[in-house]
């Protein structure tokens, strides 16, 4: 008998790629939308000054730049979360909110469905209703979920790597993100979180950081961070950087500034962009890497001020410019999310999409958070569009072991969602510790990702 078959119909989903790039020119959204800047100019935006007196820090001023296009349950639902739970308290600079819904109109049902919809909001003023209503803490949750402050050499300093250390300036920063995995150290106290405060002047803080890398040749690599050093007094910053480059062992400085993005007029002020290339000038000849690390979580946030204070750092002399943002359910948890932002970054504005970070383990954070299958299937879901040198890595910063890729872990049960990390290093408080590098570090995946059986384990364990 002769078989004979129909020539097959090609499945509609073989011809499309799962993710289509098309390129997306950046358009700063139009801030006279909202009732209280409906008078403000194009100079006045782009006046840091500006931008700093009008950022929105209480629900009051936040009702008084909305006028009527919020409705009361969202402000209702901000407060309780700010009564309730918030690890954070408000702090929005006006170029940040104005990246928030930014087509949604001037219906204040739609621009309340919008407002509670939007990515950038949803971690930048988060209200009671975004979080986990069953586990809103995981019962590993801690402050200082990276336990940076038990590595401290001096105060503000944390040694957690052989050859880099984290230099902590200061604990303000220009905006407060929900997430905040400093959020023991950094910003106001809330109602639930007492903050803690850095007890040296920060003169006296930064000499003793000086001297021990001074007394500490290994250390090659200082990410000068808080905080957000756009908050350190530009002369402050460059005293700090220039000592810094004048000690022959650093070869790299990076410094982390969410404000790139948060609020880009600071990084155009004509001040900080001549402080700048003096400083990328001295980093020059001396063959030292000077590169500014900032942190945006979704295209909506690069607008071409972004680009424009980027390329400024780029023009006085900063080497790279690189992302770290953080992955956030809600935010930035689709692929396409996440390659419209590399390419936004990357095509748009010079920005090299360096890493995603796993939002970390902090109290209040688990409706952030994902699960480590989620974020290797995310990784899987990026390759191959990119340039490879600029496809981020995604990376679990695993308590006591550091940053991970997020296929490197060691084993993994799924239904308790506890994955064990190894290490090849010791951090700055395990050199009397023989078993440090033979442990297995666990690390855990959201309660609420976790089939019934897990999540019914927890119950009774956690
Ligand atoms: S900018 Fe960085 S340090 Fe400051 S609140 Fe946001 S995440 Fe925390």
């Amino acid at each position: 008998m002769t078989v004979t078959q129909e020539p097959a119909e090609p499945a509609a989903e073989l011809a499309e790629q799962p993710y289509t790039y098309r390129r997306v020119e950046l358009a700063e959204p139009d801030w006279r939308r909202f009732p209280g800047w409906r008078d403000v100019t194009e100079a006045q935006w782009r006046d840091a000054q500006w931008q700093r007196v009008h950022c929105v820090r209480n629900v009051k001023q936040l009702r008084a730049l909305m006028g009527d296009l919020l409705e009361d349950r969202f402000y209702d639902d901000l407060v309780a979360d700010q009564q309730e739970l918030a690890t954070m308290s408000m702090l929005l600079p006006p170029q940040m909110l104005n990246t928030m819904a930014p087509h949604a109109g001037t219906d204040p049902a739609k621009v309340t469905e919008a407002f509670y919809a939007d990515p950038i909001r949803r971690y930048m003023l988060p209200v009671r209703s975004d979080r986990d209503p069953d586990w809103p803490s995981h019962p590993h949750s801690q402050r200082d979920s990276l336990h940076e402050a038990e590595m401290w050499v001096v105060e503000g300093l944390t040694h957690r790597y052989p050859t880099k250390v984290l230099a902590e300036l200061l604990s303000t920063c220009p905006q407060y993100c929900g997430h905040c995995t400093r959020m023991d150290l950094v910003g106001n106290s809330t109602p639930q979180i007492d903050k803690h405060k850095l007890a040296l002047k920060p003169v006296d803080r930064q000499d003793a950081m000086i001297d021990y890398l001074k007394r500490t040749p290994g250390v090659r690599d200082v990410v000068v961070s808080g905080g957000d050093v756009a908050n350190v007094p530009w002369h402050q910053l460059e005293a700090f950087l220039m000592r810094l480059l004048d000690i022959e062992t650093v070869r790299d400085i990076r410094l982390a500034t969410k404000a790139l993005a948060g609020l880009p007029q600071h990084w155009l002020q004509p001040k900080v962009v001549e402080g700048l290339a003096r400083v990328g000038g001295t980093a020059r000849r001396r063959g030292v890497n000077l590169a500014i690390h900032t942190h945006v979580n979704h295209a909506q946030s690069v607008t071409p001020l972004v680009a424009e204070a980027t390329r400024a750092a780029l023009d006085a002399g900063v080497r790279d410019v690189r992302n770290q943002g953080v992955l956030m359910r809600g935010v930035n948890d689709t692929p396409a999310q996440l390659l419209d932002l590399c390419f936004a970054l990357q095509g748009e504005a010079s920005i090299l999409p360096y890493y995603f970070y796993m939002c970390d383990m902090i109290p209040n954070a688990e409706h952030w958070r994902l699960s480590v299958a989620e974020a290797q299937e995310l990784q899987h879901a990026i390759m191959g569009y990119l340039p490879g040198y600029a496809t981020p890595r995604i990376i679990c910063d695993v308590p006591y072991v550091g940053k991970r890729w997020v296929h490197q872990l060691a084993e993994y049960d799924r239904e308790r969602g506890i994955s064990y990390w190894t290490k090849n290093y010791r951090t700055g408080i395990e050199h009397d510790d023989p078993e440090a590098l033979r442990r297995r570090y666990p690390y855990y995946d959201p309660v609420s990702t976790l089939p019934a059986a897990g999540q019914q384990w927890w119950r009774e364990n956690g």
